[in-house]
């Protein structure tokens, strides 16, 4: 047996421990950070691992790494394992194609570009449209702030920032825009943070106002970064609206959909974007909504010339066949760029668009059963709204940070908490269409029967006095 056939032996055996474990330990025993060193041996050393030594470790980190994929697991925004992407990822790694010349990509490329073509049709945008798979989310953000900037002031890929630029964004969205804005050059001063509503969306009004102040006093309105899906409450920004105003003042409208732009597969939900294809950019996570292994990224262009004018590069020694459209490192950010594009068209070419929108509903069908459970139940508090995957609740007034710990430490189950207008609260997110409805009653009848034999947990009154 080969080098490789052995290893995947080893692979599918170990593949079996780790099924194993998430079936009767779906949330792993923790080791404590401080003594993660002595519980297990992660050294390397001089000597070589003899065979049966390199399995029994392998097995151990496993056994003790957190499980993401079991019915447990509700912490961030994604969760499962759709098993057809799984293959097409473990596939990836066997052919490990480099993403940026047709040379080395070949049919790869075809791939992540009908994944580009047919987002960009749900999107709207038209036939100039265009997009590439970034590192993630972050990096998504990062390169249509970076488009904005160099439409509005050509000259400074070539002479640096010399402009007042200054962008925009909610007070709710996602922490990548503010350090975005300092990698670009724009500067984390230069942010306006807009306003939302009661129920987390920008306020439209808020934005126009702050850029007519912005323009009265010099400053260069570049950018508004919309969102699809905020982090904590899973808000959707009124696009439509938004998009007036960037019209009005030929501003770059980014829609940041990486937690909830999948609802573009969703022709119940859709309407949530309504207004998205006015926008310059979209970009979307597909290993949030869609299920499929971290990371994959994809950034929408409505006219791929813009991402052709920011991170193209002339390099004789990498472009040597094949034409642009071909050579998807001519639009990329990095050089040597994974496949990330193959297990999200594993599971889209076996389920379908059909598939991936029954994925999507059903997120929002166990979302409704649990803010059903919660709002017919007294002990609860509700802090959440509809229309959203994110429920946020508080139980018995029960300090939600301290049960949050207390679940995660006593390997009850894996759930977050967030804050929104002063209150904190349980986040808890039905990300992972895996589950059934059974499984999001059961994580409340855990989590109350832990309360039950945890008298000890704090309640938020007893915080806030302390
Ligand atoms: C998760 C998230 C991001 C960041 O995506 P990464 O892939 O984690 O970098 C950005 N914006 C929103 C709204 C998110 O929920």
């Amino acid at each position: 047996m080969s080098d490789i056939s052995k290893d995947l032996a080893l692979f599918n055996e170990l593949v079996e421990v780790l099924l194993h474990e998430e079936k009767h330990n779906p949330v792993a025993e923790r080791i404590e950070a401080n003594k993660l060193y002595d519980s297990i041996d992660l050294s390397l050393n001089d000597a070589p691992l003899i065979d049966e030594d390199f399995k029994s470790i392998l097995k151990e980190v496993i056994i003790s790494t957190p499980k993401t994929a079991t019915n447990l697991f509700f912490n961030q925004l994604f969760g499962g394992r759709q098993s057809k992407a799984v293959l097409g990822d473990l596939l990836a790694v066997v052919l490990n194609n480099s993403m940026y010349t047709y040379k080395v990509a070949g049919p790869q490329v075809g791939i992540e570009q009908e994944i580009i073509r047919q987002s960009c049709d749900l999107v709207g945008y038209g036939e100039h449209s265009n997009g590439t798979f970034p590192t993630g989310g972050s990096m998504s953000n990062y390169m249509a702030l970076v488009m904005a900037r160099d439409a509005k002031d050509p000259d400074c890929r070539t002479d640096g920032m010399t402009k007042p630029l200054v962008i925009y964004t909610s007070k709710e969205s996602h922490y990548s825009t503010a350090k975005n804005a300092s990698f670009a050059g724009i500067g984390r001063n230069n942010i306006r943070f807009i306003a939302c509503d009661s129920e987390g969306r920008m306020i439209p009004g808020q934005l126009e106002a702050q850029i007519k102040v912005d323009i009265s006093k010099g400053f260069i309105p570049t950018y508004v970064n919309a969102t699809a899906g905020t982090t904590v409450l899973g808000a959707f920004d009124p696009i439509d609206e938004i998009a007036d105003i960037t019209k009005r003042y030929k501003i770059w409208l980014h829609i940041d959909g990486a937690y909830n732009g999948g609802v573009i597969f969703s022709k119940k939900y859709k309407h949530l974007l309504k207004g998205m294809e006015r926008s310059e950019s979209f970009s979307y996570n597909a290993h949030k909504m869609l299920g499929t292994p971290l990371t994959c990224s994809i950034l929408l262009v409505n006219d791929k010339k813009q991402l052709h004018d920011s991170f193209s590069n002339e390099a004789d020694y990498l472009y040597q066949t094949d034409g642009d459209d071909f050579n998807l490192g001519k639009t990329s950010f990095q050089c040597g760029r994974r496949n990330d594009a193959l297990k999200f068209w594993t599971l889209w070419k076996s389920i379908g668009t059909e598939g991936l929108e029954q994925l999507i509903d059903h997120q929002f069908e166990l979302a409704d059963v649990a803010r059903a459970y919660i709002r017919n139940n007294p002990d609860y508090t509700f802090y959440s709204f509809d229309d959203s995957i994110s429920v946020c609740f508080n139980y018995k007034n029960i300090d939600p940070k301290a049960l949050c710990t207390a679940l995660y430490e006593n390997q009850i189950t894996v759930v977050g908490f967030g804050s929104f207008n002063g209150d904190t609260f349980v986040r808890f997110v039905t990300i992972n269409a895996n589950n059934s409805k059974k499984d999001i009653l059961n994580f409340f009848e855990v989590l109350e029967g832990f309360v039950e034999k945890t008298p000890s947990l704090p309640k938020e009154i007893e915080v806030l006095v302390s």
